[in-house]
């Protein structure tokens, strides 16, 4: 067999060598990325570019924020794994510091977002079960049309995107999918007594930032606790500063009763991700029914703690809320026969492209890294916009002036 090196470190050359031996899972923009640092990355041409993605959302604090990646370097030649066997001294400040920060009684944490959902699912039925009084096996949980949750086989049994779950079933029982944004079905659904929880992203973000109407959350969290039902919120991409509020349920004052973060919480670091919730919920789980060996690990706790400190002392949510009314303002006034909608919250933004020609938002997307600024399409024709919380004005004037460039010459 011959064997391909990458001997020139082209694009072309890493491209072919990922293709041939990663699994093809992805899409990718044919964009190869060797360094970031804050709004930019390089690639190994040394072409430097805005990051519109930001990690889906995992990097607000920006590339390789000093303060983050100096906390990493320290706890990690001191201390990096124990497992949950013993304690170790970083983990108990992390779980001080992130009850406190977001006013829970306790933390459970995880690592990849979807782990966190599944924790967050097993949570609600053990509460339905030993504090709702749900006959064993028969708890439901009501989830929404378009969610995205993650890729594990039990959460992708409650998806209703065929490319997330055709070839993989058989499925998870237990979960009725309603439409999203309707609260008359959420209502109904409601009525079925052993319904043990709602899971819902406050805005749907893989979906295409699909905000739903103002007083919705509010209402569907009071439906909820009418009806003795936990809130779960996944705000693994709309949490910690992302919508211009450190949660996007603030929007409307909704406390979840269980509250799932991910990505930005090591701020793009490493993997890390956790549930919150009170004693009442939390303590349903006792010694050995669940867990991670990587879960609350003295590197990650040590990181999350940096990054969620930096998020405050650098106000990135106040910037986040500011820059994104300016991105929207300045996206609306680009005059554009292709852009059909703008909607979002914060820096959490998406345009619909108009649908005549099903390639346009890839060619955008092509137009818009020729132009030094990479975005992705999700769903065939919305590009999310999504640039780390630290973006300046003159760097959003500069961004806006290549959105309306590339947008100009789409044929
Ligand atoms: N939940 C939401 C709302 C997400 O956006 C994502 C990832 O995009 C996940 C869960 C899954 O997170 P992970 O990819 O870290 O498993």
């Amino acid at each position: 067999m011959q064997v391909t090196t990458v001997d020139s470190h082209t694009t072309a050359s890493y491209l072919e060598l990922e293709n041939r031996f990663s699994a093809h899972n992805y899409h990718p923009l044919p964009v190869v990325l060797s360094r970031g640092q804050g709004v930019y990355v390089w690639d190994v041409d040394g072409k430097k570019y805005y990051d519109f993605l930001s990690g889906y959302s995992a990097l607000n604090q920006g590339h390789c924020h000093p303060k983050i990646v100096a906390r990493l370097i320290q706890q990690a030649q001191k201390l990096t794994l124990t497992s949950r066997a013993f304690h170790n001294d970083q983990f108990a400040e992390f779980a001080q510091f992130i009850t406190e920060y977001f006013g829970y009684d306790k933390v459970l944490p995880m690592n990849t977002g979807v782990e966190a959902v599944e924790t967050a699912i097993k949570l609600a039925r053990r509460w339905g079960y030993e504090c709702k009084g749900i006959v064993e096996n028969k708890a439901r949980i009501i989830a929404f049309e378009n969610n995205f949750h993650g890729r594990t086989t039990t959460v992708i049994s409650f998806s209703s995107d065929p490319d997330s779950f055709t070839g993989f079933g058989p499925f998870t029982p237990g979960f009725d999918v309603i439409p999203y944004n309707d609260l008359e079905a959420l209502a109904k659904a409601l009525q079925n007594k052993d319904v043990a929880a709602v899971l819902m992203e406050p805005i749907q973000g893989e979906a295409g930032v699909v905000v739903p109407d103002d007083g919705y959350l509010r209402k569907a969290f009071e439906y909820c606790k009418k009806e003795n039902v936990l809130f779960i919120a996944d705000e693994i991409q709309t949490g910690l500063g992302r919508t211009g509020k450190m949660l996007a349920c603030e929007h409307e004052n909704v406390r979840p009763d269980i509250l799932i973060l991910g990505k930005a919480l090591s701020g793009g670091l490493l993997p890390v991700s956790a549930v919150l919730a009170n004693d009442e919920i939390m303590l349903t789980i006792k010694p050995g029914e669940h867990g991670s060996t990587y879960g609350g690990n003295p590197l990650a706790s040590a990181v999350a703690i940096t990054a969620l400190s930096v998020l405050k002392e650098e106000n990135m949510t106040d910037n986040a809320a500011r820059m994104g009314s300016y991105f929207r303002k300045g996206l609306e006034s680009i005059q554009s026969p292709f852009v059909e909608k703008i909607r979002g919250k914060g820096l959490l933004n998406a345009v619909v492209i108009q649908q005549t020609d099903p390639e346009a938002a890839w060619e955008l997307c092509m137009e818009l890294k020729e132009n030094g600024l990479l975005a992705k399409p999700t769903h065939g024709n919305k590009i999310r916009f999504a640039p780390p919380l630290i973006i300046n004005q003159a760097q959003m004037d500069e961004c806006l002036e290549i959105i309306e460039d590339s947008l100009a010459s789409l044929k």
